[in-house]
């Protein structure tokens, strides 16, 4: 084995300890295991899911890891300590860990929650030579355990994610809070064909999921758009309507297309000419992206009976623009 190899070894190894050490914590901790407690997170998914609590001291990590002889430096690169002037401590404290794992199951970096209200409110492992946050998704390892799951569900947060796999979702995934990576889509198609967003319904969720829908799209999978309604996210909604309710909205999961048409039509007037104008085309320069021209007339016709524009004004604009971009 290189040089470079046997040192990853080394930092997969002291993400490994650190997981452990944190385990423990957790499990002595009462404020620790109230918090989940108290959002609806059982023993069965803490342990299956490796969860942790980092404690809050500044360097009892530090000291736990350099006892079982790992060198500062090792503690270092593998992200789990602060470097400064001053000396290195904890990067993590006070703080519930999620350990994450790559699709070899080996621990590769951490997302820590505050159990509080203090900020910031989730600090991620950095960027290290194991830990690419672009390259991974959290619960993918889990999610390919169970060969029969021919969707992927993607959501936000580590929180959504746990929640419904604890209720029998064993197919989610979260993009560990960033946007959606080529790489994250290319090894996502590596497994299914068909996947789900099901980000936040806020603003930031809302963006997000235009973006990545058209990196999935780039890649070749199918795409659905989980709609939650109500400002929530899948944690708060599963706690407050149940799995079921939940699973509704799955069945209820809209194609893209109706997506980027819902979204073009929010906050339109359409009694408004301008507003209506702005809309029209707006849906036409997304009609015209269409490849099957079945579908395209199918969404023309829908908008023509919507706005009362000519179906033959829509279809010849949407022409136009498809010469335009060969
Ligand atoms: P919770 O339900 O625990 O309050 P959340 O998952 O709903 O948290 P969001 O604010 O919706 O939190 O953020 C979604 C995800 O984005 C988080 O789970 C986390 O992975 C990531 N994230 C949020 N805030 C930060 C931050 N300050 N730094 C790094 N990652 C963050
Ligand atoms: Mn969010
Ligand atoms: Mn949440
Ligand atoms: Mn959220």
């Amino acid at each position: 084995k290189d040089e470079n190899t046997k040192y990853k070894e080394r930092l997969y190894k002291a993400n490994l300890e650190a997981a452990r050490f944190f385990y423990k914590n957790l499990k002595a901790s009462k404020v620790a295991v109230n918090y989940l407690l108290s959002r609806g997170i059982d023993y069965k998914i803490i342990n299956r899911f490796g969860l942790g609590f980092s404690l809050n001291e500044w360097n009892s990590l530090l000291k736990y890891l350099k006892k079982l002889g790992f060198k500062d430096e090792e503690i270092i690169s593998a992200g789990l300590v602060i470097n400064s002037d001053k000396g290195i401590y904890d990067r993590f404290r006070n703080r519930i860990m999620f350990p994450i794992f790559d699709i070899k199951g080996r621990v590769i970096g951490f997302g820590g929650r505050v159990i509080d209200d203090s900020k910031p409110k989730y600090l991620n492992t950095s960027e290290t030579l194991i830990f690419e946050k672009g390259k991974n998704l959290y619960g993918l390892n889990y999610v390919i355990k169970n060969k029969s799951a021919n969707s992927i569900i993607i959501v936000e947060g580590y929180m959504d994610c746990i929640k419904l796999h604890q209720h029998g979702l064993e197919n989610v995934v979260a993009s560990l809070g960033t946007a959606l990576t080529l790489e994250q889509a290319k090894l996502l198609k590596r497994y299914v064909n068909d996947i789900y967003i099901c980000y936040d319904s806020d603003a930031a969720g809302q963006a997000a999921t235009l973006r990545g829908l058209e990196i999935l799209e780039s890649v070749g999978l199918n795409v659905k758009v989980i709609n939650i309604p109500q400002g929530k996210d899948p944690d708060e909604y599963v706690n407050n309507y149940g799995i079921e309710e939940f699973k509704k909205l799955i069945d209820e999961a809209i194609y893209i297309t109706d997506y980027r048409i819902l979204k073009a039509r929010e906050g339109k007037n359409l009694k408004n000419q301008f507003d209506k104008i702005q809309y029209v085309n707006q849906v036409i320069n997304i009609l015209s992206k269409l490849k099957d021209d079945v579908l395209i007339h199918h969404y023309s016709e829908q908008l023509s009976n919507e706005t009362g524009i000519a179906l033959s004004v829509i279809i010849e604009k949407i022409n136009k623009s498809r010469t335009l971009s060969i």
